[in-house]
This record gives C-alpha cells, sequence and structure tokens, in this order.
C-alpha cells in the first residue's frame, strides 16, 4: 500500500527534523548574531586592528555571513573536537556554556591570516635560528 508507506515517509521527517534542530537556519543564525553581538559588546565586527594582518587599520567588517568565532588563544580546533561541535553546535555550546571567556569575533579573512601566523610563529618556535 503506497498510501502507507507515504504517510510513514512523513512521519519519519518529522521525528528527523525535530531530532536535528540545529537545521533550524533561521534559528542558527538567531544564534550566531546573539553570540557575535555579545562578544563585541555590540553591533557585531570584526575586531581586528590590522597588526600584522592583510590591510592597515580596523577591518570592522560588519557582514555577520563572514564573521566568525575565533579562539584568541588559538586551542579553537582542539575545544572544537573535544566538543565534538562545529558551526552552529559551537554557538549553541558558547550560549549555553554562558559565553565563556577567550574568543573574540573575527571575519574569516582576518582569521585565515591570524592562522597562518600562528602556525609560523610555531615553526619559529620550534626551529631557532642559527
Ligand atoms: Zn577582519
Ligand atoms: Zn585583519
Amino acid at each position: 500500500m503506497p498510501f502507507c508507506d507515504f504517510e510513514e515517509k512523513k512521519a519519519y521527517q518529522k521525528v528527523w527534523w525535530t531530532s536535528h534542530p540545529s537545521y533550524d537556519r533561521e534559528r542558527i543564525a538567531k544564534t550566531k548574531v546573539k553570540v557575535l553581538t555579545h562578544y563585541c559588546g555590540g553591533k557585531p565586527h570584526c575586531v581586528c586592528n590590522g597588526e600584522d594582518c592583510c590591510h592597515s587599520g580596523p577591518c570592522e567588517i560588519t557582514d555577520i555571513r563572514v564573521l566568525t568565532i575565533d579562539h584568541i588563544n588559538d586551542g579553537g580546533t582542539k575545544q572544537r573536537k573535544e566538543l565534538n561541535a562545529s558551526g552552529s553546535l559551537f554557538y549553541r555550546w558558547l550560549v549555553k556554556n554562558n559565553y565563556p571567556e577567550g574568543f573574540q569575533v573575527l571575519c574569516y579573512n582576518c582569521n585565515i591570516v591570524k592562522f597562518a601566523r600562528d602556525r609560523q610563529n610555531v615553526r619559529r618556535h620550534r626551529e631557532p635560528t642559527k
């Protein structure tokens, strides 16, 4: 009976959506704005001041589509791994944990530059110049 199958499928989909609330895009966006606003103490913007970056002077990008939470003392990747959370789950984790300290808002550009710079520093640290 195909009709039964259809009903079953509908029911299954309903369960799937309720068990995957992170797929609610609108809610993800709202959570992200909330988290970014908190860490910026106001309107979300990139806090990079241009020091050692790909631009000079403050970055101040405000487009939330390119803004991201950066772990100030790095270990962000490690922490995310421990949390087993990325993207939307990470934002929700921050809210749940009362916005822990040690995070800042950067745009993707500045985040990548910082990441590359930190890696360079690590290498320099490991291989002292003769
Ligand atoms: Zn930036
Ligand atoms: Zn920058």
